[in-house]
């Protein structure tokens, strides 16, 4: 943007030009700063675009300027600005529009939030810290609106790795017990409030000690992943896997009866059954025993006289139960508890 035409559209704000400011100085301030910025006037039109803000969206000033088409330089659908939300006293809808935000402070006139953009231009997602903040005449009436804006990507992809990282299995990529315990829990108090059953099934390799002895230990890393695999592969969207520990797996299905419990273990279980990992070494004989799972299922309807470590001792039982009946098999609980 050339300065004459940032210097006519400044001249056509009178609330800033009545300030009496020195806009030259403005507008070399506004360019000099390494914070990408752009300023809204009071019809949702863009006032200033800085060099910044030109680097970040990848569009630049004089395509932008005196239109209301800002928004495509973040999103790749309509969707207000801060500055449009703060412009148009929107604030109520804040935390529809932009999960994450803090309270709307000093009566509305400043909101901050954090958010993806797809920067269509820049052609990056890019996560970004907004402000925006009103400026008014002497009247108490929006002039303009400043938006600030802070690339926070970087940081951002190294939080969402340490999360993972925080929450994954290392071997088999799964959740890792840590997780389990948390997603139980959080899905325990969700069945409670919504009255809705909860289930849980614990997962055991069969005999794999001696697969170990067999193949070493390593080749029981990469028959864990198999199973992993076979396992995950076996689950619903809002379904949990998790690698409880050592040799056994363990699936949070929420809002699921037993029943529904009992078809998904046969599952499981057949899923592995026909992997046919064989068990021993072949020794050139054609191998007649395959890995397989034992599996335990319970299923509880949440209540306040009971809690999830009772749906984890319930699931095991059953799945000693498994165990003891010969392996390769579903075992549900005696009795359904209420
Ligand atoms: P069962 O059918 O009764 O479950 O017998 P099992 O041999 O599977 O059970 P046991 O508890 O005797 O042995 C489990 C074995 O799993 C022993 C342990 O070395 C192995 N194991 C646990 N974690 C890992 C792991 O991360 N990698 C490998 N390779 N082996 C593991
Ligand atoms: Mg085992
Ligand atoms: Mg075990």
């Amino acid at each position: 943007m050339t300065s004459t035409s940032m210097q006519r559209s400044l001249d056509a704000t009178p609330g800033i030009v009545a300030h009496g400011k020195d806009l030259g100085f403005a507008h070399q301030l506004m360019e000099t700063l390494a914070i990408p910025v752009f300023v809204l006037d009071s019809n949702a039109h863009v006032l200033i675009w800085n060099r910044a803000c030109e680097r970040l969206t990848g569009v630049p000033a004089e395509e932008i300027v005196g239109t209301d088409h800002h928004w495509r330089c973040f999103y790749d659908h309509p969707r207000p600005t801060l500055a449009d939300l703060v412009l148009q006293n929107r604030t109520d809808e804040i935390r529809h529009i932009y999960p994450r935000h803090g309270k709307p402070q000093v009566a509305s006139s400043h909101l901050s939030v954090e958010t993806w953009c797809d920067m269509p231009r820049a052609g990056k997602r890019r996560y970004l810290a907004a402000d925006a903040s009103a400026l008014f005449d002497q009247h108490g009436h929006v002039t303009a609106v400043v938006e600030s804006l802070r690339d926070l990507t970087e940081e951002k992809m190294a939080q969402m790795a340490l999360e993972k990282l925080a929450t994954r299995d290392g071997l088999t990529g799964l959740a890792n017990r840590r997780c389990f315990d948390d997603t139980l829990n959080a899905e325990w108090q969700r069945a409670l409030r919504q009255h809705q059953p909860l289930s849980l099934l614990m997962v055991d390799v069969d005999n794999f000690k001696a697969y170990n002895d067999a193949h070493g230990h390593l080749g029981g890393d990469e028959c864990l992943k198999r199973i992993a695999t076979a396992v995950a592969s076996e689950m619903r969207a809002n379904d949990l896997v998790a690698r409880y520990g050592g040799e056994e797996f363990a699936v949070i299905l929420p809002n699921q009866s037993l029943k529904g419990a009992a078809i998904v273990a046969e599952r499981i279980r057949r899923r592995v059954e026909h992997l046919r990992v064989p068990l021993y070494a072949a020794n050139g004989q054609a191998p007649t025993q395959h890995v397989t799972v034992s599996i335990g299922a319970a299923t509880a309807i949440a209540g306040l006289e009971n809690d999830a470590s009772q749906l984890v001792a319930i699931a095991d039982a059953a799945l000693y139960r498994a165990k003891h009946l010969g392996r390769n098999r579903i075992s549900l609980p005696l009795a359904e508890p209420g």
